[in-house]
């Protein structure tokens, strides 16, 4: 069989499946708001209005049940509940905060919000979430607080890290957006921190357009974490709060058309995951057998919940870049991305404003190992995983031509560029 980046047929010629959860239960849900007239039950008053409307209330209710946490908060993003969550836990400028540096922007920019800064560690190289030993080195006496992110879907090393933690007397706030109901042992990922941040932007396991939710078991950094949502320094005193009053408030308020929609998106979170764990799972156990793509390894005791299905290259088995391999795969009918985001510390407002260590892991996974895809999520099938086996099989097959392909393209590249050339 030819590869289809040499003219084959490729191993998948449909694309991939995508559908919406946003279904009939999200229109009642959201009717009910609309008949109701009441599209958000926020004031800054120090009354009843304080806490939001119905369906912010029972968002929150929700939350609690399922993940078995005291205190849940809503937000309009998680980006506004890292930074209440940073401000709950009393950073100020010139603090220092250990972060991960590779995920999105906003597990880090939060601190910066605060005026702190951002201190980034190296992470694990086959679970890209914060490896404790780095996160330990980076600790000096300006430390208050350590931002593990459950990256990709599965929990960071949560134990050391609250080991670390507690050791050091510091605060840590998990960063779940991407592992809603992804386990640590006998726990839920989000609820293991002081503090855990669920998102429900349109990207991730359940959504409600844009929206975040706050968990923790402390009721002082809950409050703190009500303050700062709504304007709190107008109220705090109002409330009997007045050792809390020199909060900023954001108006980080969640409406109650969002918080509808992510009521009824819960109730499908377990469901969503049961399958992501099915499919994921099936092509981990797939692609144990080849030597070209490492599947994603799952932490001792955890669960994984695959937000994106992240694999490593091994490009000395391959014989040929990472580049040669997503371009062959894309040919095959198979959507892939080398990397996830550009590292943090490589970002110019973290090199101003950030610290990092040398992150040797986190760079050599940017540039040359680090493949996702994420066409392995609901409503993809076992049938559209095996499309993506045989398309790495008949790669591995392959490898020979794919590595003289890209041998015969730099050559070419390079005569281009020499000065006979032009
Ligand atoms: C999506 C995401 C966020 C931000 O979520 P928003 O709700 O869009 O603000 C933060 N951290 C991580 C790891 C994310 O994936």
């Amino acid at each position: 069989m030819t590869l289809a980046l040499l003219g084959g047929a490729p191993a998948r010629s449909r694309p991939f499946p995508a559908a919406s959860t946003i279904a009939e239960e999200e229109q009642r849900e959201v009717l009910e708001v609309l008949r109701s007239g009441l599209l958000s039950g926020f004031a800054a008053r120090a009354d009843g209005e304080f806490y939001g409307g119905p369906k912010v209330l029972a968002l929150e209710a929700a939350f609690r049940d399922r993940f078995g946490v005291r205190h849940a908060v809503a937000f309009n993003s998680a980006t506004s509940a890292l930074h209440a969550c940073v401000a709950a836990a009393g950073i100020d400028p010139g603090d220092e905060v250990v972060c991960a540096p590779y995920s999105m922007s906003a597990s880090a920019t939060c601190v910066l919000m605060q005026q702190g800064t951002p201190v980034f560690a190296d992470i694990e190289p086959d679970t890209f979430c914060l490896d404790p030993a780095m996160v330990e080195r980076a600790i000096t006496p300006r430390t208050k607080a350590i931002i593990p992110v459950n990256l990709f879907g599965q929990p960071a090393a949560l134990d050391r890290i609250m080991e670390i933690g507690q050791r050091r007397r510091l605060i840590v706030i998990e960063d779940n957006a991407q592992a809603p109901g992804a386990r640590f042992g006998s726990r839920d990922a989000g609820t293991i921190g002081h503090l855990g941040v669920f998102s429900l932007n349109r990207h991730k396991t359940i959504q409600c357009g844009e929206g975040g939710v706050a968990v923790t078991d402390d009721p002082r950094l809950a409050r703190r974490l009500q303050l700062v949502r709504n304007h709190g320094e107008a109220v705090a005193e109002g409330l009997g709060w007045a050792e809390d009053a020199d909060l900023v408030g954001y108006n980080y308020r969640m409406t109650e058309l969002q918080a509808a929609v992510g009521l009824a998106q819960l109730g499908k979170l377990d469901r969503l995951n049961a399958h992501q764990v099915e499919i994921c799972g099936y092509l981990t156990k797939r692609l144990h057998g080849c030597d070209l793509l490492v599947p994603p390894a799952v932490r001792e005791g955890c669960t994984h919940v695959y937000y994106l299905f992240a694999m490593t290259m091994k490009p000395d088995v391959l014989g040929a870049s990472r580049a040669a391999l997503l371009d062959a795969l894309a040919a095959e009918g198979i959507p892939a991305q080398g990397g996830y985001v550009k590292p943090l510390y490589r970002l110019p407002l973290f090199q101003r404003r950030a610290r990092a260590s040398a992150c040797s892991v986190t760079d050599t996974l940017y540039e040359e190992r680090l493949v996702t895809t994420k066409v392995c999520r609901y409503p993809s099938t076992l049938a559209d995983m095996d499309d993506i086996v045989r398309a790495v099989e008949k790669i591995g097959e392959r490898r020979r031509d794919l590595a003289e392909y890209e041998r015969a393209r730099l050559a070419g590249a390079s005569a281009l560029s020499s000065p006979q050339a032009r």
